[in-house]
C-alpha cells in the first residue's frame, strides 16, 4: 500500500497551493482530484479579475490556475486525476483513504490530510421555491459549466435569483451570448456580490437589479415558462398583492455557497455554525490533530488570492506537522467576534505555535454581518488592545484580512469588536 506524508484532497486553487507548499517543505505529497483536470472551479471561470492581490494582474480563472499548475508539473507531487476520495478514516499512523477511479477501488495511507474540497451551491429545494419542477432551473455554476465548458447556451430568457457573484457574472455572460436577462432579484435589501461585479456585470449591460424581491413560484410543465416574483418584508416573507409574473425559459439561482465538508464530518471534525467550515487554528489545522483544511472548504472566499494563501498556509504547516518527531500539545485561545460580525477565521489561536513562531504575525479574516459605513474594528485581550483600524465601509460579501501581533493572550481569549463612527 502507498504511504504519503501529506495527502491533499481537491485539486482547485487551494489544493494546488497546498500540494506545492507541502512538497517544497520536503513532504512526500499526494494530490487527489475527482475531475480530469486540475484547477477546480477556475476551469469554468473564463472572465478576468483573478489574481489582482497576488500577481497585480487581471487574469482569467484558467490563467490563474496555470500559475500553480506549471510549477506542479516540475515538482515531485504525485497527482491522481479522475479519482474520488470516497472514504477517510483515522488509523494509528495517520489516515487511510479509499480512492475510487477508473481502475477500481484502492486504499492509500497518509500521515496528514489537507481537505481542499471547495464548496457547493445552494439549490432551489434548499430555499423553498414553490411550483412545478420543469427543466430550466439551474444553479449559476451549472449554467456557467454549460456555457463555458460545454459550449451550450442553457437559456434564451432567464431570471436570476440572488445577487451572488456567480449570478452577476452569468447575467453578463448570457447577455453576451445573446440571451435576455429581464432582471436579477435579491430578497435582501442590499446586493450579495462584490461592488465591482454589480458595476461591470449589471450596470454596464443595463440589467436591472431588484432588491427586496424574490422568486416565489415556478410555472411550466416540460420547460420553465414563467416565474412569479414578490416583494418581501423585513422577515423575508412574501407580501401578498405584490406578485408579478415574468415570462422566461430559465431560472438561474445564485443563492449562496456552502463549504463541502462531507469527509470532514465523517472524520469527526467540528464545524463552525458561522462559516459552515471546520473550526481551525492559524495554521489551518482543524480541531482534529493532523487534519488541515483550506480554501472554500474552510470558509467561502470572495477572492481566489486568499484561497491560495490559505492553501499555502495549510500545505506548509501540514508538511511541518508530518515531519515533526515531537508534537507540542496545542494550547488554544478563542477568537471571539462581537456584535456586527458575520464570521471570523481562524476561530482558535494555538498559543504553543505562537510561542514557537516568535514575532510572526497571525492572519485573521472577518466579514461584517451587514453593510456599514465608517466603522472602527478593534481586537482586545484582557483589556489590552492588539488591533485598531478604521474602515470607510464594510460589506458582508467582502472579506477583510488583518494581521495580529500576538504575544500574550489574557484569559485565553481575543475579542473583536465593531464601533460605528458615523
Ligand atoms: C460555481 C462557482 C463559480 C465561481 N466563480 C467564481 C468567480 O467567477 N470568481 C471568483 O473569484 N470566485 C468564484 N468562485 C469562488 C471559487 O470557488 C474560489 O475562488 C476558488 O475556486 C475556490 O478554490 P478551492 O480550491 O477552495 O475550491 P474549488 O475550486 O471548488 O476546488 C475544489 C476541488 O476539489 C475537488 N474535490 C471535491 N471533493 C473531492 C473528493 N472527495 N475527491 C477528490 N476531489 C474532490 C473538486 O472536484 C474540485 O476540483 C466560484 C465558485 C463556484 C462554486
Amino acid at each position: 500500500m502507498n504511504h504519503y506524508d501529506v495527502a491533499v484532497i481537491g485539486g482547485g486553487p487551494a489544493g494546488l497551493a497546498a500540494a506545492l507548499q507541502s512538497e517544497k517543505q520536503g513532504a512526500k505529497t499526494l494530490l487527489i482530484e475527482r475531475e480530469n483536470r486540475l484547477g477546480g472551479i477556475l476551469k469554468q471561470c473564463i472572465h478576468d479579475g483573478f489574481g489582482l492581490v497576488r500577481f497585480g494582474e487581471k487574469l482569467s480563472g484558467p490563467e490563474y490556475a496555470y500559475r500553480f499548475q506549471a510549477p506542479l508539473e516540475g515538482s515531485a507531487v504525485e497527482k491522481r486525476l479522475l479519482t474520488f476520495v470516497s472514504r477517510a478514516r483515522k488509523i494509528d499512523t495517520g489516515f487511510e483513504l479509499t480512492l475510487a477511479s477508473g481502475s477500481g477501488m484502492e486504499t492509500v495511507r497518509s500521515g496528514v490530510l489537507v481537505l481542499a474540497t471547495g464548496c457547493r451551491e445552494r439549490t432551489a429545494r434548499q430555499i423553498g421555491v414553490h411550483g412545478t419542477r420543469p427543466a430550466g432551473v439551474l444553479t449559476a455554476g451549472s449554467a456557467q459549466y454549460y456555457t463555458n465548458i460545454l459550449g451550450q447556451l442553457p437559456a434564451r430568457r432567464c431570471v436570476i435569483l440572488g445577487s451572488g457573484d456567480i449570478g452577476l457574472i452569468m447575467a453578463r455572460r448570457l447577455t453576451l451570448e445573446g440571451a435576455t436577462v429581464p432582471g436579477v432579484y435579491e430578497a435582501k435589501q442590499t446586493p450579495s456580490g462584490l461592488s465591482r461585479n454589480i458595476a461591470q456585470c449589471l450596470d454596464d449591460f443595463n440589467i436591472p437589479l431588484y432588491t427586496g424581491r424574490t422568486v416565489t413560484r415556478v410555472f411550466g410543465r416540460q420547460r420553465v415558462e414563467a416565474v412569479e416574483v414578490c416583494s418581501v418584508n423585513e422577515f423575508m416573507q412574501p407580501i401578498t398583492g405584490t406578485e408579478e409574473c415574468i415570462p422566461c425559459d430559465t431560472l438561474i439561482l445564485s443563492v449562496g455557497l456552502i463549504p463541502e465538508n462531507e469527509l470532514a464530518e465523517k472524520l469527526g471534525v467540528p464545524l463552525s455554525p458561522e462559516t459552515k467550515g471546520p473550526i481551525c487554528d492559524q495554521n489551518g489545522m482543524t480541531m482534529v490533530d493532523g487534519i488541515f483544511c483550506a480554501g472554500n472548504a474552510l470558509l467561502v472566499n470572495d477572492l481566489v488570492d486568499y484561497v491560495s494563501e490559505s492553501g499555502e498556509n495549510a500545505g506548509r504547516n501540514a508538511a511541518f506537522y508530518a515531519a515533526a518527531t515531537k508534537r507540542p500539545v496545542r494550547r488554544f485561545a478563542a477568537v471571539n467576534a462581537g456584535a456586527g460580525f458575520l464570521c471570523v477565521s481562524p476561530q482558535r489561536i494555538d498559543m504553543a505555535a505562537v510561542d514557537a513562531a516568535g514575532d510572526t504575525p497571525v492572519t485573521v479574516f472577518f466579514r461584517a454581518a451587514a453593510e456599514r459605513g465608517k466603522t472602527r474594528v478593534k481586537a482586545n485581550t484582557g483589556g489590552k488592545e492588539i488591533f485598531n483600524r478604521t474602515y470607510r465601509h464594510l460589506r458582508p460579501p467582502e472579506m477583510e484580512r488583518v494581521e495580529l501581533k500576538i504575544s500574550n493572550v489574557q484569559n485565553g481569549e481575543i475579542t473583536f469588536v465593531m464601533e460605528s463612527e458615523e
